[in-house]
């Protein structure tokens, strides 16, 4: 824990818990994005498997990448970030798609749908911090900026598909 980095954070008029809450909430989040980016790379099939593949496991890192990152401002700020797997699904926000059809399409689809639901959760993370808390700010603005790359890399990757290609139900 960091002393200054809790008075900082307080004397700007933040929440300390609701930040708390909120990083610890986003910090799930990425362990199960983690996950399902990781796993769909295992077990993806179909048309350009490789190449998404590869996209979904590049990500996979980028996407634990952020959960340290998030560990670490949790820790400093006095908090303790979920210990256990059971609290992921939890205190989650974007939930978790299980990748039940290997289609590359449908997975595809799937984290498309859990990189929106990320930029949101980031979006406003931002915007409770703006110009209150500068380091928190700066992390939030670097995750940020990865999910909507994400975002774009996997619409570039769908696109590619023709349209008569079956599409998920999720
Ligand atoms: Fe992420
Ligand atoms: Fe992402
Ligand atoms: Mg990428």
């Amino acid at each position: 824990m960091g002393m200054k980095a809790k008075e900082l954070v307080t004397r700007a008029g933040l929440d300390l818990d609701a930040l708390l809450k909120d990083l610890n909430s986003a910090y799930c989040d990425e362990w199960l994005a983690y996950y399902q980016y990781w796993i769909g790379a295992k077990i993806v099939e179909g048309k350009m498997a490789g190449v998404i593949g590869g996209e979904l496991a590049e990500h996979a890192g980028e996407e634990l990448e952020h959960a340290e990152k998030l560990a670490k401002r949790i820790v400093q700020l006095g908090g303790t970030p979920a210990i256990a797997p059971d609290a992921w699904l939890k205190e989650s926000t974007c939930g978790y798609l299980a990748p039940k059809d290997p289609d590359g399409k449908v997975l595809l689809e799937q984290n498309i749908q859990g990189e929106r639901c990320a930029i949101e959760v980031y979006q406003k993370l931002l915007e409770m911090v703006a110009g209150k808390d500068p380091i928190t700010e700066h992390l939030v603005r670097e995750i940020l900026e990865d999910e909507l790359e994400h975002e774009q890399d996997l619409e570039d990757l769908h696109q590619s598909y023709p349209p008569n290609v079956k599409s998920c139900n999720c």
